[in-house]
């Protein structure tokens, strides 16, 4: 499997510092071989590769995290990446009711979705009603009866004056049932065939016209292979759709193949179903498939902890030179730097902190090349240099700025700067607090 693969592989990556070239080939290579054997679509895969590879080439030498913890790291972050990120939710809409479009081809699991959203909905206080708009097979409305009665919630299927036949006009006739009996979502099901068919395809898109809904559902079988891709390229134009639900995660499914759907389409997974009872269904997220994909949740658990116990270290050495009275060295300066630069970027980082908003025109001009520009400025001093900037000579100016591919008047400039940050802290000790490197003033 995927798991077992990439585990192999992560096995053979040893000892300490910097992944090597010859490090990060072979692993991408082996995770390549991994994700084409899931079934993930070969321009996804492409993708994917190029951007681990170029991530851990410029990864820096890593205190926290051996290589092996380090590649980890990136891969996961990348999944994640291709698998939308956040978990999206569902878009309600501003005047009830909120209509959920079900689509896909047939045993795809629209109907048991119907049940699942229709339980899931009720739980977060909605009045969801089913409707049944697939009346392509001959039990198809009573299957979504039987779910609806399973999950105590109304359906609402073809009589004589609804539209016997007519899934639009059904469709239609729903809406206004809904309206007058205040159901605020409305989830409708409908026809899937074993292929693309394109009157099929026109039905799904004439009822999504009568209903206007407010989310079209890409339901897609995570056990299906590499036809994945086409056919949610054809849904995407045939009826387009908002979401993507993966089903029947809990089957031996490879999973590669649905996961491409999303990347491929650029339409999120919100919803994951693993199995056939109506409780076996939750919202999506992107950190938990991958980890599952990776089948390392413990490791990537060890990970966070190494890094957070590396800054947490990092931290209470800074809190204890500042209460102790000691000088903040360049040094410090450069770790304050990383630590906050590991969150994001810097105009973020400020923006969430308290109190910034006075600062909001200086954050936003905040350049983040000038930050590497420090950086590599303050990499190319020696210890001592870091630690008492007083000794820069001339020469040693020099030496730093050709060092860094910067000019002795920046080195000039940050080491004023820096003066008078230290200046700063001097005067706010005991008042507690960091000084942000970055800041006016700095
Ligand atoms: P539809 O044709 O798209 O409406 O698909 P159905 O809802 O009728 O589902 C087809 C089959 O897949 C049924 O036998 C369901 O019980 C089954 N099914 C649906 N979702 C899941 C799931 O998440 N896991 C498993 N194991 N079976 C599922
Ligand atoms: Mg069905």
């Amino acid at each position: 499997t995927l798991q077992d693969r990439l585990a192999a592989t992560f096995k053979g990556l040893r000892g300490k510092g910097r992944l090597s070239e010859a490090d990060i080939e072979a692993t991408t290579r082996e995770i390549r071989t991994a994700l084409l054997e899931a079934d993930v679509a070969l321009p996804v895969v492409r993708e994917f590769i190029a951007a681990v590879r170029e991530r851990a080439r410029g990864a820096e030498v890593s205190q926290a995290l051996n290589p092996v913890q380090q590649i980890i790291k990136i891969v996961n972050e990348e999944l994640i990446g291709i698998l939308g990120g956040e978990t999206r939710r569902l878009r309600f809409a501003k005047t009830p009711p909120t209509v959920i479009l079900l689509a896909g081809l047939q045993g795809a699991g629209k109907t048991t979705l119907a049940g699942k959203l229709a339980l899931w909905l009720k739980g977060q206080g909605h009045q969801p009603l089913l409707v049944a708009a697939d009346l392509q097979r001959p039990n198809a409305v009573n299957q979504l009866q039987v779910v609806g009665e399973r999950a105590g919630v109304v359906v609402f299927a073809p009589e004589p004056g609804n539209g016997v036949g007519d899934p639009v006009a059904v469709a239609r006739a729903a809406m206004a049932y809904a309206r007058d009996k205040q159901h605020d979502v409305v989830v409708v099901d409908t026809a899937g065939r074993l292929g693309i068919d394109a009157e099929l395809m026109q039905q799904a898109a004439d009822i999504r016209d009568a209903v206007s809904p407010d989310e079209i559902l890409y339901v897609v079988d995570a056990m299906v292979g590499q036809d994945a891709v086409t056919t949610a390229q054809a849904f995407l134009d045939g009826v387009g759709f908002s979401g993507v639900v993966l089903t029947k995660l809990d089957g031996d499914a490879r999973g590669g193949a649905a996961l491409s759907v999303a990347k491929v389409t650029g339409r999120q997974v919100m919803f994951a179903s693993n199995g056939e009872g109506l409780g076996d269904f939750d919202a999506f997220h992107p950190d938990r498939m991958a980890s599952r994909i990776l089948g390392m949740g413990d490791m990537l658990t060890l990970i966070e902890q190494a890094e957070r116990t590396f800054d947490q270290a990092q931290q209470a050495e800074m809190a204890r030179k500042f209460s102790e009275g000691e000088d903040f060295t360049l040094d410090d300066f450069l770790q304050q730097m990383q630590q906050l630069r590991k969150m994001g970027s810097m105009s973020k980082i400020f923006g969430m902190l308290p109190g910034m908003g006075q600062f909001r025109e200086q954050i936003e001009n905040i350049d983040e090349r000038d930050l590497d520009r420090t950086q590599a400025m303050i990499q190319s001093m020696t210890p001592t240099e870091r630690r008492d900037p007083r000794i820069l000579n001339a020469s040693r100016r020099a030496r730093i700025a050709r060092g860094s591919g910067s000019s002795v008047s920046a080195v000039n400039d940050l080491v004023e700067r820096f003066g008078q940050a230290q200046q700063m802290m001097r005067s706010l000790r005991g008042g507690g607090g960091m000084p942000i490197p970055g800041m006016p003033g700095f």
